[in-house]
């Protein structure tokens, strides 16, 4: 009696979805540091002196907690980088970023990991593996990664 076939309806909608979640202690305390002090810390291994940034619980190479936070260089190497022209919802925000924007992995001097973070954005020719970058932060930081407002190449930080 109802095995009629009735068409597929769909019904377009948007839902608003705001959340928050904690950063632990963790990254807690490089947000915290990135806001009041404008400085970037990492976390060092006891037993391989390897340093993370961003700052995590256990080491992946020697599977033991982490207690000792390093403070880290505004500056880096830019390892690996990519210029992003599709605009998605950043989720901090909910709104689109303007593209393009340069987004890279950073070695920050003093750490063994990679950062990842967005890149200056008004030239991107400058932008090569091996060239010194360095944070550039927002006049008011707030308490988020997004305090450091971008990258930027150091003049004269091509890799020789
Ligand atoms: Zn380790």
């Amino acid at each position: 009696m109802f095995r009629k076939n009735y068409p597929l309806l769909t019904i377009s909608s948007e839902i608003e979805l705001p959340y928050n979640y904690s950063l632990g202690k963790y990254g807690g305390r490089l947000v915290t540091e990135l806001k009041q002090n404008g400085r970037i810390v990492g976390i060092k291994c006891p037993k391989c002196d390897h340093v993370y940034v961003p700052p995590r619980r256990v080491c992946g190479r020697c599977f033991i907690e982490m207690d000792e936070f390093v403070e880290v260089s505004n500056r880096g190497i830019l390892q690996s980088f990519t210029v992003v022209y599709f605009s998605f919802l950043d989720p901090e925000t909910g709104k689109k970023r303007p593209v393009p924007y340069g987004y890279g992995r950073i070695k920050l001097d003093g750490a063994d990991s990679e950062f990842l973070h967005f890149l200056e954005e008004s030239d991107f020719k400058k932008l090569k593996i091996g060239v010194t970058v360095e944070a550039v932060y927002n006049e008011n930081r707030v308490g988020s990664f997004k305090d450091i407002k971008y990258f930027k190449k150091v003049e004269d930080g091509d890799p020789s």
